[in-house]
């Protein structure tokens, strides 16, 4: 096999409901995940009827795609059909601008470190390296995870803007020349198992990535599940964002002190953030740690309140 870059470091997994139950001696339900940035509870639309079409063909492959949902994300998007790529998740995607701008040799710049881990993921299987000088392609994250900043956007183009949040910011790159911007049902459409994500690029970059890309990286279970979601009509983030003040304020209100979000979750800057991490853990509730600080995905109320009642109380 072609050796890997001697700095790559695979995509990190957090730890299984079934383990982190294991740590705190509780059941898997009751875990609390504050974790993975994406809804606490499944969308109405993700049932059996929504899949049972899908399902009555199963032995067939889908020849010819998916145009009607390549032709709903387009009208969600506000642009032309023949700028969206689909993929099997943001990730898959992500990972297709690497292979498909940068090669071994190159270099691809990653901004705002640090950031989503895919970035770098993407750069290196496609044998480049991470840097900054004569770089083929930049990838950045706007809305920023982790820290939920909304920066302005960079120049630099050919320019990869991972839009994994933008319902919960409203505002996009997408259309501006020179960027692909990339989005996904996983977060506010609350379709993370699903897998389905989309690029909206300019037709001609949207074109060339369609056929460097895996034949058919979606099933038709997924696809029918992300159309169904773009006919309940937008998805309703006030509430999330509502919650996410009251628990910014709550914070707060303890000592702490959240950075503004224009996304789905907080980031709580502090001194022994693997500390908090494992006791938090250690009661069930399963935070994401950095070094310097702990990211809190917007849970329900309830949830939060038991956070937020845990960290008030001291260590132990
Ligand atoms: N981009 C960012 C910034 C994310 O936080 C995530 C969620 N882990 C993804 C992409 C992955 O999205 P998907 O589930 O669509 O692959």
């Amino acid at each position: 096999m072609r050796p890997l870059p001697s700095a790559f470091q695979s995509y990190g997994w957090a730890m299984s409901t079934a383990e982190a139950a294991r740590i705190a001696g509780v059941g898997p339900h009751e875990v609390l995940r504050f974790d993975g940035n994406t809804p606490p509870e499944p969308p109405t639309y993700a049932s059996e009827g929504t899949i049972a079409a899908a399902l009555a063909e199963i032995q067939r492959y889908p020849h010819g795609g998916f145009p009607a949902l390549l032709d709903a994300i387009a009208e969600y998007a506000h642009v032309e059909t023949d700028r969206i790529v689909l993929g099997a998740g943001a990730d898959d995607l992500l990972l297709l601008c690497g292979r498909a701008f940068a090669g071994p040799g190159d270099v691809v710049r990653v901004l705002d470190e640090p950031t989503y881990p895919v970035f770098r993921l993407a750069a290196w299987l496609a044998g480049a390296e991470v840097g900054d000088d004569g770089a083929v392609l930049t990838y950045c994250c706007r809305p920023h995870n982790p820290t939920g900043a909304l920066r302005p956007l960079p120049e630099h183009r050919p320019l990869v803007v991972d839009e994994a949040y933008f319902e919960f910011a409203a505002e996009t790159a997408a259309g501006t020349p020179g960027v692909i911007a990339v989005r996904t049902f996983s977060k506010a459409f609350g379709l993370a198992a699903a897998r389905v994500g989309y690029a909206v690029a300019d037709p001609d970059v949207a074109q060339e990535l369609v056929v460097r890309q895996d034949p058919l990286p979606l099933t038709t279970l997924s696809a029918a599940l992300a159309l169904a979601a773009l006919r309940a009509g937008l998805p309703d983030v006030s509430p999330t964002i509502a919650e996410r003040e009251r628990l910014a304020s709550r914070l707060r209100e303890l000592g702490l002190e959240p950075l503004a979000s224009h996304t789905n979750f907080v980031y709580v800057p502090m001194q022994a953030a693997s500390e908090t991490y494992q006791r938090l853990l250690r009661r069930g509730l399963v935070v994401r740690p950095f070094d310097d600080a702990i990211r809190i995905t917007v849970h329900t109320p309830q949830a939060n309140d038991r956070l937020l009642n845990t960290l008030e109380q001291p260590d132990g």
